[in-house]
């Protein structure tokens, strides 16, 4: 089989780039290489859905603005014959809230979010009270709030890309990269698990918490580990009255989902890993009771209605996190194997700037740059130059 284009992984990010590249029509023939049609183990499913534009570096803050406005009009935009695309893009905001130690860099960003168009509201202790009476404001100095933002069901909008990727021609193979064989600084074949190959002119990695394993295969390091996190869905009977998402210093987050919530804290004390998958008896030792031990009291303190709560259930997926800063990595590997692509990295950000990535990456590769926005600054030159680029403020 040869193809003009192969994607490794067919996650939300690599149907995403599948499809903006297949919509062009000047993509030739494109695969998506995807083992795992019901997605049990990546990331995009387990993931909150979470869209904000809340970011201090200019790239991430456009690309979730251009995220924004194609998930708005995603059901029209991804339907096919008539068939709307529903995500259940909910708009109801995003609200980081820091004490008086964050208060300046909060600032600071919210500066340049509105420089770049965002609609937000810098909210102080009083106002905070009057608008969400529910927070627990003792610690809290400032909350900003970013009424456009909120989230979507991340597999409705990975099946939504995979769907519109296929009805515009994009050809998904069950089954899962072994090997890539390279000749003169090109990859020639991707080896199957089947035993099977296939060609193609380019590859892009878009294997998620996998991309560095498949990026092993030419011989290229990638500082991107799978790292664990834990999400968790609870009721509570108190009256609350209808919340953003809400994100605070400690790492907490919560947001509605239907009648409770759903939330968590990334657990950075567990060494990366695929832990979840592990039947590893400290890590398991350690997630028993996670939620009332270490969310729980978080939880109470952002929103002390939450002293009654009832925990439903847990699960866990992996982030695919960039070590070296935290920020996905876009882009050729140039000066080693010239048609090989990673889109990786994406830490917690991915499912919010898969639109964003999708169009970058289908620019870069078929007219040579970037056309929309500029992100030669995620390339994979700064790992090269051990040069981070991170966020500043809460991420
Ligand atoms: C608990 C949790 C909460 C999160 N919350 C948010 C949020 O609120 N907002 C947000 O924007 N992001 C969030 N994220 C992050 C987001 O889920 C990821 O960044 C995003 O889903 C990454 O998509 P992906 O396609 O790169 O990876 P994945 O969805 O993991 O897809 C990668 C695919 O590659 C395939 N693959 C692996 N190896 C190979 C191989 N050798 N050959 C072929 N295919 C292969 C896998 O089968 C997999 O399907 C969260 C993540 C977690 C875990």
């Amino acid at each position: 089989m040869k193809y003009d284009i192969a994607i490794i992984g067919g996650g939300i990010i690599g149907s995403a780039i599948a499809y903006f590249l297949a919509r062009t029509g000047q993509a030739g023939s494109v695969a998506v290489i995807e083992p795992d049609p019901t997605y049990r183990l990546a990331a995009t499913p387990h993931g909150a859905g979470g869209i904000r534009q809340l970011f201090s570096l200019p790239e991430n803050i456009w690309m979730s603005s251009y995220s924004v406005d194609f998930y708005a009009n995603f059901a029209q935009v991804m339907a096919i014959d008539g068939d709307l695309a529903e995500i259940g893009f909910r708009q109801q905001g995003y609200l980081f809230v820091v004490s008086e130690k964050g208060a300046k860099q909060l600032e600071a960003n919210a500066q340049l979010q509105a420089r770049q168009g965002v609609r937000l509201e810098l909210l102080d202790k009083a106002a905070l009270g009057v608008q969400f009476p529910s927070l627990g404001r003792e610690d809290v100095a400032l909350g900003c709030y970013s009424p456009d933002d909120g989230w979507i069901d991340p597999t409705s909008a990975l099946q939504g890309f995979r769907r519109k990727a296929k009805s515009l021609g994009v050809t998904y193979i069950e089954s899962r990269v072994t090997a890539l064989e390279t000749n003169n600084q090109r990859i020639k074949v991707a080896q199957l698990e089947q035993g099977d190959s296939i060609q193609a002119d380019i590859f892009v990695n878009a294997a998620g918490a996998w991309a560095a394993e498949v990026a092993t295969m030419v011989g290229m390091p990638l500082p991107v580990k799978p790292y664990c996190r834990v999400q968790h869905y609870w009721l509570c009977q108190a009256e609350i009255e209808p919340l953003p998402l809400v994100k605070d210093e400690s790492g907490l987050f919560f947001r509605p989902e239907g009648p409770g919530f759903v939330g968590g804290r990334p657990s950075w004390e567990i060494e990366p890993g695929f832990t979840f998958m592990a039947k590893d008896d400290r890590i398991n030792r350690y997630f028993d009771g996670y939620f009332e031990r270490v969310v729980w009291p978080l939880l109470v303190q952002r929103v002390p209605k939450f002293d009654a709560v009832r925990h439903e259930r847990s699960w866990a997926g992996h982030y695919a996190q960039n070590m070296l800063d935290g920020n996905m990595i876009l882009g050729p590997w140039l000066d080693e194997v010239e048609n090989f692509y990673v889109a990786c990295g994406f830490s917690g950000h991915g499912i919010m700037h898969a639109p964003a990535v999708g169009l970058a990456l289908s620019e870069l590769i078929l007219n040579g740059h970037f056309v929309t926005m500029d992100l030669a600054r995620m390339s994979y030159q700064r790992v090269l130059d051990e040069k981070p680029y991170k966020e500043k403020g809460i991420i």
